[in-house]
């Protein structure tokens, strides 16, 4: 498309989960309004559009896993399902008047930052835009990773993954295989154990799994929570200050965890009589190196009969028999992948040019790295939510987006208060240093010396998780240091020289 077809914006969001809502709510309240919301999907929620699996549900208590600034009394339960996740982002999008910004269907298939002009040309499958800033809330599960197993296409059953649930599909009665035992397949096999004829799960490692304590909210918290806001704000400060005094156990003190472990254990031989079964699901890793998982019924139903583990990934299809990489042989009608996501090599990523016309996918080749978790080299007026190493192990990303949205909101007034044209582009120098501090610090953690997980990158370096509490992330993202950025301002037109004579100029 010409560039005179492109509508001109202020600020272009990309993602309309809880970072791009939060995004948008704090756009406005810094007043402005001059900018689009774009989404490839049809409606907002993001994670909690995508994923519906039978027990879908959120593992930090609701009261947290939720926006600060728009708080719910009215959770019906301390870890809330899917629907109730969803209803609430529905019911954000309303109260803060975001609908007239949001554009569906728009799926961004390019970023190209014009240094001419210092604005982004944002391609989407919607219409095409240039923007002076862009907020990339693309969401850091938001593609399914689904495993390349030889055979895969000549299996004659259906095929989905965790994050695309095939609602057509009746289970009941079926013989299901699920691949993977993260945070959606222990939520997924409880779900779906009572319904289908056979399970077989197919595990490459145990995660470590403690009880969570889920209940309904009642009648009596909820009006408490209603007529007394503050009780809602002291329960979500409980819950947070918990979580943060957890944190030195993952980050400076792992060796403090076979205490946990030793919960994590004991909640195993109580749900799991069979020694053999137990011994299958026994971690053999420093728990906290892989998420934890939260579950009061994932060892229950795999106590049932009719649950078989098999403890060794899938390595072949063939046809209609699954086996593992042990050897280990079984039938199934279905096959739902709970393997997770693209973490580290984000879509997205590959889609953004920046002033060298390097995508952001090759300045990360060796590495994701942003400063302050933001904002890349080479990428001016660019800040990603949810960027490198902003990943928690225990506790809500809704703080960590908000710390974000507090960068965000100082940005824009850094740019204003820099008059007329201009951009802020990450010194590499400034990266380098945040990125060295976060290294350094990671190297003690529980993620580095613990196990192997899809936190490390295909260079074993830790690019997604935060190594330490969301008081620090907090302060480190409160405003914008103007030092560690270069000021961008357009190119000077080239002077024409002036004609000395009326003769001269007629030529
Ligand atoms: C099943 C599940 C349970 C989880 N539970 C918890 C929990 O209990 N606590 C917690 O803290 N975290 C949890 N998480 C992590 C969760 O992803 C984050 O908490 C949060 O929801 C991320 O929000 P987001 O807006 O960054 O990304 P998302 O919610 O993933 O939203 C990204 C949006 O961007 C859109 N998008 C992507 N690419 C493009 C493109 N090119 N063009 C246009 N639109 C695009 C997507 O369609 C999506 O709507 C969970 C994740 C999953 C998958």
């Amino acid at each position: 498309m010409a560039e005179h077809e492109r509508q001109h914006i202020r600020v272009a969001v990309i993602g309309s989960g809880f970072g791009g809502l939060g995004a948008a709510v704090r756009l406005r309240r810094e007043g402005i309004t001059d900018f689009v919301v774009l989404e490839r999907a049809d409606s907002v929620g993001g994670t909690w559009r995508d994923n519906t699996y039978p027990g879908c549900a959120c593992d930090v208590p609701s009261y947290l896993y939720s926006f600060s600034f728009a708080p719910n009394p009215a959770w019906p339960r301390s870890f809330s399902g899917q629907p109730h996740i969803r209803a609430y982002m529905e019911h954000v999008t309303d109260t803060f008047g975001l609908r007239p910004h949001l554009r569906f269907n728009s799926e961004v298939q390019q970023l190209r930052w014009d240094a001419e002009r210092l604005h982004w040309e944002v391609t989407t499958s919607g219409g095409d835009y240039t923007a002076d800033v862009v907020v990339s809330a693309a969401g850091p599960l938001a593609d399914p990773r689904v495993p390349e197993v030889p055979g895969l296409d000549s299996f004659p059953g259906r095929v989905f993954h965790s994050a695309r649930w095939d609602h057509d599909y009746d289970l009941r009665g079926k013989r299901v295989a699920v691949i993977g035992t993260g945070a959606s397949a222990i939520q997924i096999v409880p779900g779906i154990q009572p319904e289908v004829s056979r399970l077989t799960l197919f595990q490459r490692t145990p995660p470590w799994v403690l009880p969570r304590f889920d209940r309904p909210v009642s009648a009596a918290e909820r009006w408490l929570h209603t007529r007394l806001p503050a009780t809602a704000a002291l329960r979500r400060g409980v819950l947070w200050g918990i979580r943060e005094l957890q944190v030195s156990n993952f980050t400076r003190h792992p060796e403090r965890m076979r205490v946990v472990e030793k919960l994590a254990l004991s909640h195993l031989h109580k749900a799991v009589k069979d020694p053999v079964l137990r011994a299958r699901l026994t971690p053999g890793y420093r728990l906290g190196c892989k998420r934890i998982l939260l579950s009061s019924d994932y060892y229950p139903a795999l106590a049932r009969p009719n649950v078989d583990l098999v403890a060794s990934e899938l390595a072949e299809v063939r046809g209609s028999t699954l086996v593992a990489a042990d050897g280990t042989e079984a039938e199934a009608d279905a096959i739902v992948f709970g393997t997770g996501f693209r973490v580290t090599d984000l879509p997205i990523a590959q889609r953004v040019t920046g002033v060298d016309g390097r995508t952001l996918a090759e300045a990360w080749k060796d590495g994701m790295a942003a400063l302050r978790g933001t904002s890349a080299a080479g990428f001016p007026n660019f800040l990603t939510v949810i960027g490198p190493n902003t990943a928690l192990g225990n506790s809500s990303m809704i703080l960590i987006i908000e710390s974000q949205l507090n960068y965000l909101a100082d940005f824009m007034r850094q740019l204003d208060t820099l008059g007329g044209k201009a951009a802020l582009d990450a010194r590499p120098s400034a990266v380098n240093a945040w990125n060295r501090h976060v290294q350094r610090r990671m190297e003690r953690t529980v993620w580095s010396t613990g196990c192997r997980s899809w936190y490390l990158d295909a260079n074993g370096r830790n690019t997604t998780v935060w190594p330490g509490t969301t008081a620090e992330f907090r302060r480190g993202t409160r405003q914008v240091d103007l030092a560690e950025y270069q000021v961008l301002r357009p190119p000077r037109a080239p002077r024409r020289a002036v004609p000395a004579t009326a003769a001269e100029a007629a030529r």
